[in-house]
């Protein structure tokens, strides 16, 4: 009975732990996505989903199209 109990939480925990670990590496792979500061607006991007812009040997990433040619104006 003892053995049979333990067994049956064990197999639980195996299900709950599957379905943590499925959520916790999910949650773990979308934290360290660096965002960086559009520096018009000050909204954060992912630089995958910006719009870059080069500039002195720096890169500068802005939110929309509108954003970066203020930039580039004001540069
Ligand atoms: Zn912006």
């Amino acid at each position: 009975m003892f053995v049979l109990a333990w067994a049956f939480w064990r197999f639980v925990d195996g299900i709950i732990e599957a379905f943590g670990g499925t959520t916790k590496q999910r949650r773990n792979r979308a934290a360290p996505m660096k965002l960086v500061r559009d520096p018009v607006c000050g909204t954060f991007v992912a630089p995958g989903e910006s719009f870059a812009f080069r500039t002195g040997g720096e890169t500068h990433y802005f939110c929309s199209v509108e954003c970066r040619e203020r930039f580039r104006k004001s540069a």
